[in-house]
Protein backbone atom coordinates (compact mmCIF):
# COMPACT_ATOMS: atom_id res chain seq x y z
CA UNK A 1 0.00 0.00 0.00
CA UNK A 2 1.24 3.49 -0.77
CA UNK A 3 2.20 5.04 2.98
CA UNK A 4 4.05 8.32 2.97
CA UNK A 5 6.41 8.56 5.23
CA UNK A 6 5.56 11.95 6.28
CA UNK A 7 2.77 13.99 5.61
CA UNK A 8 2.63 16.60 3.11
CA UNK A 9 1.44 19.87 3.08
CA UNK A 10 0.80 19.32 6.99
CA UNK A 11 -0.77 22.31 8.53
CA UNK A 12 -0.79 23.64 12.45
CA UNK A 13 1.30 20.45 13.62
CA UNK A 14 3.30 21.68 16.71
CA UNK A 15 5.32 18.75 16.58
CA UNK A 16 8.08 18.97 13.84
CA UNK A 17 9.33 15.97 11.89
CA UNK A 18 12.18 15.54 14.36
CA UNK A 19 10.50 15.58 17.25
CA UNK A 20 11.19 19.14 18.56
CA UNK A 21 8.84 21.42 19.83
CA UNK A 22 7.85 24.15 17.30
CA UNK A 23 6.03 26.61 20.01
CA UNK A 24 8.00 29.63 21.04
CA UNK A 25 8.39 29.57 25.12
CA UNK A 26 6.90 33.04 25.78
CA UNK A 27 4.47 33.83 22.84
CA UNK A 28 2.71 29.94 22.74
CA UNK A 29 2.59 30.60 19.06
CA UNK A 30 3.12 27.79 16.59
CA UNK A 31 6.31 28.17 14.60
CA UNK A 32 6.19 27.62 10.52
CA UNK A 33 6.33 24.22 10.16
CA UNK A 34 9.44 23.30 8.06
CA UNK A 35 8.91 22.40 4.32
CA UNK A 36 8.01 18.48 4.08
CA UNK A 37 11.22 17.40 1.30
CA UNK A 38 9.45 14.09 -0.55
CA UNK A 39 11.30 12.54 -4.11
CA UNK A 40 9.53 13.79 -7.07
CA UNK A 41 8.85 10.09 -7.66
CA UNK A 42 6.85 10.12 -4.42
CA UNK A 43 5.79 13.03 -4.85
CA UNK A 44 4.26 11.28 -8.02
CA UNK A 45 2.83 8.20 -6.34
CA UNK A 46 0.69 10.30 -3.48
CA UNK A 47 -0.53 12.52 -6.23
CA UNK A 48 -1.94 9.83 -8.17
CA UNK A 49 -3.03 8.34 -4.94
CA UNK A 50 -5.22 11.22 -3.93
CA UNK A 51 -6.11 11.50 -7.60
CA UNK A 52 -7.65 7.60 -6.91
CA UNK A 53 -9.16 8.38 -3.70
CA UNK A 54 -11.52 11.18 -5.52
CA UNK A 55 -12.90 8.72 -8.14
CA UNK A 56 -16.41 7.23 -6.88
CA UNK A 57 -14.77 3.57 -8.22
CA UNK A 58 -13.36 1.30 -5.76
CA UNK A 59 -9.71 0.27 -7.37
CA UNK A 60 -7.48 -2.51 -5.98
CA UNK A 61 -3.89 -3.61 -7.14
CA UNK A 62 -1.99 -6.34 -7.12
CA UNK A 63 1.61 -6.73 -8.05
CA UNK A 64 2.85 -10.01 -10.43
CA UNK A 65 3.35 -11.98 -7.03
CA UNK A 66 0.05 -11.51 -6.02
CA UNK A 67 0.35 -9.28 -3.05
CA UNK A 68 -2.12 -6.57 -2.35
CA UNK A 69 0.08 -3.27 -3.09
CA UNK A 70 -2.80 -0.50 -2.90
CA UNK A 71 -6.38 0.35 -2.23
CA UNK A 72 -8.13 3.47 -2.71
CA UNK A 73 -10.78 5.30 -0.27
CA UNK A 74 -13.69 3.71 -2.16
CA UNK A 75 -12.31 0.63 -2.30
CA UNK A 76 -11.95 0.83 1.22
CA UNK A 77 -15.47 1.34 2.09
CA UNK A 78 -16.55 -1.20 -0.27
CA UNK A 79 -14.86 -4.11 0.60
CA UNK A 80 -13.76 -3.17 4.40
CA UNK A 81 -16.85 -1.55 6.52
CA UNK A 82 -19.96 -3.97 6.22
CA UNK A 83 -19.78 -7.84 6.99
CA UNK A 84 -21.18 -8.55 3.99
CA UNK A 85 -18.18 -6.75 2.68
CA UNK A 86 -16.22 -9.94 3.20
CA UNK A 87 -18.03 -11.65 0.13
CA UNK A 88 -17.30 -8.61 -1.93
CA UNK A 89 -13.54 -8.80 -0.58
CA UNK A 90 -13.41 -12.22 -1.64
CA UNK A 91 -14.56 -11.80 -5.05
CA UNK A 92 -12.55 -9.18 -5.71
CA UNK A 93 -9.57 -11.43 -4.73
CA UNK A 94 -10.13 -14.05 -6.45
CA UNK A 95 -10.57 -12.37 -9.73
CA UNK A 96 -7.62 -10.73 -9.25
CA UNK A 97 -6.01 -13.73 -8.70
CA UNK A 98 -7.01 -14.91 -11.94
CA UNK A 99 -6.10 -11.60 -13.67
CA UNK A 100 -2.83 -11.74 -12.23
CA UNK A 101 -2.33 -15.06 -14.79
CA UNK A 102 -3.62 -12.84 -17.50
CA UNK A 103 -7.20 -13.59 -17.55
CA UNK A 104 -9.77 -10.62 -17.50
CA UNK A 105 -13.00 -11.10 -15.09
CA UNK A 106 -15.96 -9.76 -14.48
CA UNK A 107 -18.89 -10.17 -12.04
CA UNK A 108 -22.03 -8.79 -10.83
CA UNK A 109 -22.44 -9.39 -7.17
CA UNK A 110 -25.48 -9.47 -5.22
CA UNK A 111 -25.23 -8.31 -1.83
CA UNK A 112 -28.05 -8.27 0.61
CA UNK A 113 -27.34 -7.12 3.71
CA UNK A 114 -27.23 -4.05 5.15
CA UNK A 115 -29.11 -3.45 2.20
CA UNK A 116 -29.60 -4.68 -0.99
CA UNK A 117 -27.33 -3.43 -3.84
CA UNK A 118 -25.39 -4.69 -6.84
CA UNK A 119 -21.67 -4.14 -6.95
CA UNK A 120 -19.63 -4.83 -10.98
CA UNK A 121 -16.56 -5.97 -10.60
CA UNK A 122 -13.73 -5.87 -13.22
CA UNK A 123 -10.19 -7.06 -12.97
CA UNK A 124 -7.79 -6.38 -15.29
CA UNK A 125 -4.61 -8.04 -16.01
CA UNK A 126 -1.71 -5.07 -15.71
CA UNK A 127 0.16 -6.18 -18.93
CA UNK A 128 2.64 -3.40 -19.55
CA UNK A 129 6.16 -4.31 -19.85
CA UNK A 130 7.52 -3.78 -15.98
CA UNK A 131 4.47 -3.58 -14.69
CA UNK A 132 2.61 -6.84 -13.98
CA UNK A 133 0.05 -8.07 -11.73
CA UNK A 134 -3.46 -6.95 -11.72
CA UNK A 135 -6.01 -4.15 -11.48
CA UNK A 136 -9.83 -4.43 -9.71
CA UNK A 137 -12.32 -1.64 -10.03
CA UNK A 138 -15.61 -1.73 -7.71
CA UNK A 139 -18.81 -0.01 -8.66
CA UNK A 140 -22.16 -0.20 -6.88
CA UNK A 141 -24.51 0.12 -9.81
CA UNK A 142 -27.42 -0.15 -7.85
CA UNK A 143 -28.64 3.11 -8.28
CA UNK A 144 -28.21 2.87 -12.16
CA UNK A 145 -30.08 -0.38 -12.04
CA UNK A 146 -33.13 0.87 -10.37
CA UNK A 147 -33.14 3.44 -12.88
CA UNK A 148 -32.33 1.36 -15.69
CA UNK A 149 -35.81 -0.64 -14.36
CA UNK A 150 -37.84 2.31 -13.80
CA UNK A 151 -36.89 4.07 -17.85
CA UNK A 152 -38.02 0.64 -18.93
CA UNK A 153 -41.47 0.29 -17.13
CA UNK A 154 -42.01 3.59 -17.93
CA UNK A 155 -41.30 3.13 -21.67
CA UNK A 156 -43.65 -0.16 -21.72
CA UNK A 157 -45.88 1.64 -19.89
CA UNK A 158 -45.90 4.41 -22.74
CA UNK A 159 -45.84 2.06 -25.61
CA UNK A 160 -49.74 0.16 -23.82
CA UNK A 161 -50.55 3.63 -22.99
CA UNK A 162 -50.37 4.72 -26.36
CA UNK A 163 -51.07 1.44 -28.51
CA UNK A 164 -55.31 1.53 -26.86
CA UNK A 165 -55.66 4.42 -29.26
CA UNK A 166 -53.55 3.72 -31.73
CA UNK A 167 -55.59 0.30 -32.25
CA UNK A 168 -58.72 2.43 -32.38
CA UNK A 169 -58.09 4.62 -34.50
CA UNK A 170 -57.04 2.11 -37.24
CA UNK A 171 -59.76 0.02 -36.09
CA UNK A 172 -62.23 2.90 -37.16
CA UNK A 173 -60.64 3.91 -39.98
CA UNK A 174 -60.85 0.58 -41.83
CA UNK A 175 -64.47 0.80 -40.72
CA UNK A 176 -64.88 4.02 -42.29
CA UNK A 177 -63.55 2.89 -45.49
CA UNK A 178 -65.89 0.37 -46.10
CA UNK A 179 -68.78 2.54 -44.85
CA UNK A 180 -71.33 4.20 -47.12
CA UNK A 181 -74.26 5.44 -44.74
CA UNK A 182 -73.13 9.08 -44.32
CA UNK A 183 -74.71 9.08 -40.39
CA UNK A 184 -72.35 6.17 -39.62
CA UNK A 185 -69.77 7.89 -41.48
CA UNK A 186 -69.92 11.17 -39.29
CA UNK A 187 -70.65 8.86 -36.13
CA UNK A 188 -67.15 7.00 -36.86
CA UNK A 189 -65.41 10.66 -37.78
CA UNK A 190 -66.10 11.85 -34.41
CA UNK A 191 -64.96 8.96 -32.88
CA UNK A 192 -61.54 9.17 -34.41
CA UNK A 193 -61.33 12.42 -33.42
CA UNK A 194 -61.96 11.66 -29.57
CA UNK A 195 -59.13 8.99 -29.95
CA UNK A 196 -57.05 11.61 -31.50
CA UNK A 197 -57.82 13.69 -29.01
CA UNK A 198 -57.21 11.26 -26.26
CA UNK A 199 -53.73 10.76 -28.22
CA UNK A 200 -53.12 14.33 -28.38
CA UNK A 201 -53.50 14.56 -23.90
CA UNK A 202 -51.33 11.75 -23.62
CA UNK A 203 -48.13 12.88 -24.95
CA UNK A 204 -49.16 16.70 -23.94
CA UNK A 205 -48.87 15.37 -20.18
CA UNK A 206 -45.69 12.96 -20.97
CA UNK A 207 -44.66 16.13 -22.67
CA UNK A 208 -45.47 18.28 -19.34
CA UNK A 209 -44.06 15.42 -17.11
CA UNK A 210 -40.67 15.21 -18.52
CA UNK A 211 -40.11 18.86 -18.85
CA UNK A 212 -41.28 19.14 -15.01
CA UNK A 213 -39.32 16.36 -13.95
CA UNK A 214 -36.45 17.85 -15.63
CA UNK A 215 -36.98 20.93 -13.59
CA UNK A 216 -35.19 22.95 -16.37
CA UNK A 217 -36.57 26.07 -18.13
CA UNK A 218 -38.32 26.95 -15.51
CA UNK A 219 -39.57 30.53 -15.17
CA UNK A 220 -39.70 31.31 -11.45
CA UNK A 221 -41.49 34.36 -9.99
CA UNK A 222 -43.59 35.14 -6.91
CA UNK A 223 -47.31 34.00 -8.20
CA UNK A 224 -50.09 35.52 -5.94
CA UNK A 225 -52.77 32.98 -4.86
CA UNK A 226 -55.61 34.47 -5.59
CA UNK A 227 -54.47 34.50 -9.49
CA UNK A 228 -52.85 31.15 -8.96
CA UNK A 229 -56.30 29.88 -8.18
CA UNK A 230 -58.10 31.74 -10.77
CA UNK A 231 -56.35 31.07 -13.67
CA UNK A 232 -56.93 27.13 -12.32
CA UNK A 233 -60.27 27.29 -11.74
CA UNK A 234 -61.67 29.59 -14.61
CA UNK A 235 -61.20 27.64 -17.77
CA UNK A 236 -62.63 24.42 -15.53
CA UNK A 237 -66.04 26.19 -15.08
CA UNK A 238 -67.71 25.42 -17.90
CA UNK A 239 -66.86 21.88 -18.19
CA UNK A 240 -68.00 21.43 -14.24
CA UNK A 241 -71.72 23.24 -15.40
CA UNK A 242 -72.42 21.09 -18.14
CA UNK A 243 -71.58 18.16 -15.51
CA UNK A 244 -74.19 20.15 -12.91
CA UNK A 245 -71.32 20.26 -11.10
CA UNK A 246 -70.97 23.79 -8.53
CA UNK A 247 -67.31 24.67 -8.06
CA UNK A 248 -66.87 27.16 -4.92
CA UNK A 249 -63.56 29.10 -4.30
CA UNK A 250 -63.82 29.53 -0.39
CA UNK A 251 -62.12 33.23 0.55
CA UNK A 252 -58.70 33.43 0.45
CA UNK A 253 -56.41 34.51 2.53
CA UNK A 254 -55.03 37.96 1.03
CA UNK A 255 -51.08 38.98 1.04
CA UNK A 256 -49.77 35.77 0.00
CA UNK A 257 -47.43 34.46 -3.03
CA UNK A 258 -46.00 31.11 -4.12
CA UNK A 259 -42.78 31.57 -5.44
CA UNK A 260 -42.22 29.35 -8.44
CA UNK A 261 -43.09 28.65 -11.94
CA UNK A 262 -46.92 29.90 -12.66
CA UNK A 263 -47.07 27.65 -15.95
CA UNK A 264 -46.68 24.63 -13.29
CA UNK A 265 -48.32 25.53 -10.28
CA UNK A 266 -51.26 26.25 -12.29
CA UNK A 267 -51.27 22.73 -13.94
CA UNK A 268 -50.76 21.14 -10.59
CA UNK A 269 -54.12 23.07 -9.12
CA UNK A 270 -56.02 22.56 -12.40
CA UNK A 271 -55.36 19.13 -12.36
CA UNK A 272 -56.81 18.45 -9.24
CA UNK A 273 -59.37 20.32 -9.34
CA UNK A 274 -60.11 18.70 -12.92
CA UNK A 275 -59.85 15.06 -11.07
CA UNK A 276 -62.74 16.10 -8.81
CA UNK A 277 -64.98 17.83 -11.00
CA UNK A 278 -64.12 13.89 -13.01
CA UNK A 279 -64.28 11.91 -9.81
CA UNK A 280 -68.07 13.38 -8.62
CA UNK A 281 -71.63 12.60 -9.77
CA UNK A 282 -73.69 15.68 -11.19
CA UNK A 283 -75.11 17.75 -8.24
CA UNK A 284 -72.10 17.31 -6.29
CA UNK A 285 -70.18 20.31 -5.39
CA UNK A 286 -66.51 21.07 -5.05
CA UNK A 287 -64.89 23.53 -2.95
CA UNK A 288 -61.14 25.08 -3.16
CA UNK A 289 -59.48 26.43 -0.31
CA UNK A 290 -55.89 27.78 1.24
CA UNK A 291 -55.25 27.82 4.71
CA UNK A 292 -52.08 29.71 5.63
CA UNK A 293 -49.09 28.11 7.45
CA UNK A 294 -45.81 29.01 8.86
CA UNK A 295 -44.08 29.53 5.58
CA UNK A 296 -46.26 27.75 3.74
CA UNK A 297 -50.15 27.41 2.39
CA UNK A 298 -52.05 24.47 1.89
CA UNK A 299 -54.52 24.63 -1.28
CA UNK A 300 -57.06 22.13 -0.53
CA UNK A 301 -59.47 20.53 -3.25
CA UNK A 302 -62.34 19.17 -1.73
CA UNK A 303 -64.94 16.95 -3.39
CA UNK A 304 -67.65 14.36 -2.41
CA UNK A 305 -66.93 12.26 -5.48
CA UNK A 306 -66.60 8.68 -5.57
CA UNK A 307 -63.96 8.87 -2.81
CA UNK A 308 -60.49 6.43 -3.29
CA UNK A 309 -60.14 3.17 -1.40
CA UNK A 310 -57.50 2.84 0.83
CA UNK A 311 -55.17 0.14 -0.58
CA UNK A 312 -55.18 2.94 -3.92
CA UNK A 313 -54.27 5.91 -2.11
CA UNK A 314 -50.59 5.58 -2.04
CA UNK A 315 -50.34 4.43 -5.79
CA UNK A 316 -52.51 6.85 -7.67
CA UNK A 317 -49.34 9.75 -7.78
CA UNK A 318 -47.54 7.00 -9.86
CA UNK A 319 -47.51 7.50 -13.29
CA UNK A 320 -50.85 5.72 -15.28
CA UNK A 321 -52.14 4.43 -12.65
CA UNK A 322 -55.52 4.91 -12.20
CA UNK A 323 -58.12 2.99 -9.52
CA UNK A 324 -61.24 2.48 -12.19
CA UNK A 325 -59.28 2.34 -15.55
CA UNK A 326 -62.88 2.58 -17.00
CA UNK A 327 -63.98 5.84 -15.18
CA UNK A 328 -60.58 7.34 -16.86
CA UNK A 329 -61.27 6.63 -20.43
CA UNK A 330 -64.79 7.52 -20.31
CA UNK A 331 -63.89 11.31 -18.66
CA UNK A 332 -60.67 11.57 -20.60
CA UNK A 333 -57.81 10.92 -17.80
CA UNK A 334 -54.56 10.10 -19.07
CA UNK A 335 -53.37 8.75 -15.87
CA UNK A 336 -50.78 11.52 -15.49
CA UNK A 337 -52.12 14.29 -13.95
CA UNK A 338 -51.92 13.24 -10.59
CA UNK A 339 -47.64 12.66 -11.02
CA UNK A 340 -47.31 15.78 -12.58
CA UNK A 341 -49.10 17.44 -9.17
CA UNK A 342 -46.23 15.48 -7.18
CA UNK A 343 -43.60 16.96 -9.80
CA UNK A 344 -44.36 20.21 -9.34
CA UNK A 345 -45.08 20.05 -5.61
CA UNK A 346 -41.43 18.49 -4.96
CA UNK A 347 -39.77 21.70 -7.48
CA UNK A 348 -41.55 23.88 -5.29
CA UNK A 349 -40.44 22.35 -1.63
CA UNK A 350 -44.16 21.25 -1.41
CA UNK A 351 -45.89 18.10 -1.29
CA UNK A 352 -49.30 16.81 -2.16
CA UNK A 353 -51.27 14.31 0.04
CA UNK A 354 -55.11 13.16 0.15
CA UNK A 355 -57.69 12.48 2.39
CA UNK A 356 -60.18 10.40 1.39
CA UNK A 357 -63.50 8.15 2.11
CA UNK A 358 -64.65 5.85 -0.35
CA UNK A 359 -67.92 6.99 -1.43
CA UNK A 360 -68.49 9.91 0.49
CA UNK A 361 -65.28 12.08 -1.35
CA UNK A 362 -61.69 13.37 -1.50
CA UNK A 363 -59.76 15.85 -0.05
CA UNK A 364 -56.03 16.69 -2.11
CA UNK A 365 -54.18 18.85 -0.25
CA UNK A 366 -50.94 21.03 -2.13
CA UNK A 367 -48.65 22.37 0.45
CA UNK A 368 -46.50 24.97 -0.61
CA UNK A 369 -43.86 27.16 0.11
CA UNK A 370 -45.53 30.73 0.33
CA UNK A 371 -44.28 34.56 1.05
CA UNK A 372 -46.24 37.20 2.48
CA UNK A 373 -45.88 39.92 -0.16
CA UNK A 374 -45.54 43.45 0.89
CA UNK A 375 -47.78 46.49 0.82
CA UNK A 376 -51.30 44.98 0.85
CA UNK A 377 -50.87 42.89 -2.20
CA UNK A 378 -47.88 44.58 -4.16
CA UNK A 379 -45.01 42.17 -4.80
CA UNK A 380 -42.18 43.04 -3.75
CA UNK A 381 -39.29 42.37 -6.84
CA UNK A 382 -36.48 41.96 -5.44
CA UNK A 383 -34.61 38.36 -5.27
CA UNK A 384 -34.81 38.04 -1.91
CA UNK A 385 -38.18 36.96 -1.15
CA UNK A 386 -37.27 34.37 -3.94
CA UNK A 387 -34.26 33.03 -2.61
P1 LIG B 1 -56.53 10.41 -14.53
O1 LIG B 1 -56.15 11.08 -15.78
O2 LIG B 1 -56.90 8.97 -14.71
O3 LIG B 1 -57.55 11.17 -13.74
P2 LIG B 1 -54.65 11.07 -12.40
O4 LIG B 1 -53.20 10.82 -12.31
O5 LIG B 1 -55.10 12.48 -12.35
O6 LIG B 1 -55.17 10.34 -13.70
O7 LIG B 1 -55.35 10.28 -11.22
C1 LIG B 1 -55.02 8.92 -11.02
C2 LIG B 1 -56.22 8.16 -10.48
O8 LIG B 1 -56.53 8.62 -9.16
C3 LIG B 1 -57.50 8.39 -11.28
O9 LIG B 1 -57.58 7.51 -12.37
C4 LIG B 1 -58.57 8.09 -10.22
O10 LIG B 1 -58.77 6.72 -10.13
C5 LIG B 1 -57.93 8.58 -8.93
N1 LIG B 1 -58.37 9.95 -8.55
C6 LIG B 1 -57.71 11.10 -8.72
N2 LIG B 1 -58.38 12.14 -8.21
C7 LIG B 1 -59.52 11.62 -7.67
C8 LIG B 1 -60.64 12.19 -6.98
N3 LIG B 1 -60.73 13.50 -6.73
N4 LIG B 1 -61.61 11.34 -6.58
C9 LIG B 1 -61.52 10.01 -6.82
N5 LIG B 1 -60.51 9.42 -7.47
C10 LIG B 1 -59.50 10.21 -7.89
Amino acid sequence: MLRPSRRVGQRNSAVAADGRDLRSADSGQAAPAPPVVVSAEHAELLRMKAALDLIGEGVVVYDGQGNLVFRNAPAERYLSSGPSDVLAAQAVADMLGHACAGEYREQALELVSPTRRTLSIRAFPLTEPGSGGAVAVVEDVSERQRLDAIRRDFVANVSHELKTPVGALSLLAEILDGEEDGEAVVRLARRISTEAERLVRIIDDLLDLSRIEANEDSQRELVPLESLIGQAVEPLRSVAASLDIPVGVEALPTGWAIPGDRRDLVSAVKNLVDNAIKYSEPGSPVTIRAVVRPGAVDIEVVDRGVGIPQRDRERIFERFYRVDRARSRTTGGTGLGLSIVRHVAANHGGSVRVESVEGEGSTFTLHIRAVPVADGGHLPTGEEVIA
